[in-house]
């Protein structure tokens, strides 16, 4: 195929990207946004297919084997489980990205016949970064999905002396290596050997890392995803590869800003890998200790009646008992009796970006309705009723109070100015960051405990009724 007809399918294909992009970041245009990025990418991979005769049966076999792989995850998964998922793809990006740049390496060492003969500086730094890149993107994401899906040997953040030291040792072995790699880059071993320390460094970076700061760590994995696909496309020669890997590393970074910014985390201390797990966690017969006072759907139905304005808060517990819908209902029977209804969104309510976001589009609810923490957080004094459901961390009051905890600093919804909070779930259990929540045994505080699903179908059944 013509280069030249190559290179401007390649720009309508980055255009499409770009317009996808913008389509994302609001919920109306999102599923629009979703499909050009689709069709970019559908366009970039057909056009570089056709752009040279290559052997497709590899490629075929390859594209039937990963279509049925990810079309059987795509269906099986559990919303809940959808960052597990990012953080696989995340990995998996990274170290095909790795992959491509060795296997590159050693087609273009494999035509050094003359003496002088050379590979070129610029392919051979650019193989260098999408190796190390690729393969601290690789290993890292295995272990934040371990740490995400909960597995009990890495829930813990590891920790030993000299842990510093040893990252530093990593750091510039790395860099020594790397250096060497783009003076030498026909010597196989020193990429291998890069890759291998790379994939030391991933492990390392993440393990320190608590369960309670994985957003701002799938986040920054998903920017050095993009970054080390960029890095693939200069070695490739490749455009559309540079601008979709700097488009995802670009927006990667911007997420982790925005979600370092909620949890109170500076960048520079997660791109150093330095992010503390806090200390030790408050103990929760002190916190609760009688003081917990629970409530069943009658009485708090009865405390419906009459209210102004109602506030819901949505946690991974909605989630995972799929009460969306009901809750929905819920908040039309309440506006139908005249009460101003609003959700109050969390930026890391959930396990993912936007979690909550796309659970209440799924049930219809009007985007108006969802407010951003900074714009509700001001109404909850004059909120006669904040309904928590499933929601724990994102409302834990220690955050502002327990320097200490490992949430220390984040900023939360701040139900408890509310004149009372209803809490539903189903014990007292706690959140993702393994802590109490002294929320459940405030003075305006009722615990209404069960299945959020089935605890919400009772109270639309009781509000029905009076
Ligand atoms: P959370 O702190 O994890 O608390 C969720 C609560 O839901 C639990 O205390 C649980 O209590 C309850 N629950 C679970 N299943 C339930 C069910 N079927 N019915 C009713 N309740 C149920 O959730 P969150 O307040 O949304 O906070 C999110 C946390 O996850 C933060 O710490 C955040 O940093 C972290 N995180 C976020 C992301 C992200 O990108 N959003 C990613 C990874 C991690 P019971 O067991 O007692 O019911």
């Amino acid at each position: 195929m013509n280069p030249q007809v190559v290179n401007l399918v390649y720009l309508f294909s980055a255009a499409l990207f770009i317009l996808g992009l913008k389509g994302l970041t609001k919920p109306h245009t999102a599923v629009r946004g979703n499909i050009l990025g689709a069709l970019a990418m559908l366009v970039a991979v057909v056009v570089t297919l056709a752009r040279k005769e290559m052997g497709y049966t590899w490629i075929a076999a390859g594209v039937v084997v990963g279509t049925l792989i990810g079309g059987v995850l795509a269906v099986r998964i559990q919303m809940t489980a959808m960052p597990q998922m990012v953080a696989l793809f995340n990995g998996f990006g990274g170290g095909a990205s790795a992959l491509v740049a060795g296997s590159e390496l050693i087609q273009q060492s494999a035509k050094l016949w003359e003496p002088g003969d050379a590979i070129a500086a610029d392919v051979a730094t650019a193989a260098v970064a999408s190796g190390l890149i690729g393969a601290v993107t690789f290993s890292g994401s295995l272990i934040a999905f371990a740490k995400l899906q909960e597995y009990q040997a890495f829930r813990k953040p590891v920790h030993f002396p000299g842990q510093q030291v040893v990252n530093a040792v990593l750091a510039l072995v790395v860099l020594g290596l790397g250096v060497w790699g783009v003076m030498d880059p026909a010597n196989l071993w020193i990429y291998g050997a890069l890759v291998a320390v790379g994939l030391m460094l991933g492990v390392m970076l993440v393990n320190p890392i608590g369960g309670a700061d994985m957003p701002v760590v799938i986040a920054l994995l998903n920017s050095y995803s993009g970054l080390a696909a960029a890095a693939t496309g200069f070695v490739l020669q490749n455009t559309v590869l540079i601008i979709a890997g700097s488009l995802v590393g670009a927006s990667g970074i911007i997420l982790t800003k925005i979600m370092c910014d909620a949890m109170n985390r500076s960048l520079v201390n997660v791109l150093f890998g330095v992010m503390e797990a806090g200390g030790a966690a408050a103990d929760a017969d002190e916190v609760y200790g009688g003081r917990v006072k629970s409530a069943g759907a009658d009485e708090i139905a009865m405390l419906m009646d009459g209210v102004r304005r109602v506030v819901i808060v949505p946690g991974y517990g909605l989630a995972v008992a799929q009460a969306q819908h009901a809750v929905r209902e819920l908040a039309n029977v309440l506006e139908s009796r005249g009460v101003e209804v609003e959700f109050a969104i969390h930026p890391v309510a959930g396990r993912m970006p936007g979690h909550m976001n796309v659970l209440l589009a799924e049930a219809e609810v009007s985007y108006d309705k969802l407010k951003e923490m900074d714009e509700i957080n001001p109404t909850f004094a004059q909120t006669d009723v904040v309904l928590v459901i499933g929601a724990n961390d994102v409302v834990n009051p220690l955050a502002r109070t327990d320097p200490q905890c490992p949430i220390a600093g984040m900023p939360i919804l701040d139900v408890d100015k509310a004149r009372t909070v209803v809490v539903i779930k189903r014990s007292l259990s706690p959140g993702f960051a393994g802590i109490p929540n002294p929320l459940f045994a405030a003075d305006n505080t009722l615990m209404y405990f069960g299945d959020a699903k089935r605890a919400i179908l009772d109270l639309l059944a009781a509000v029905k009724e009076t």
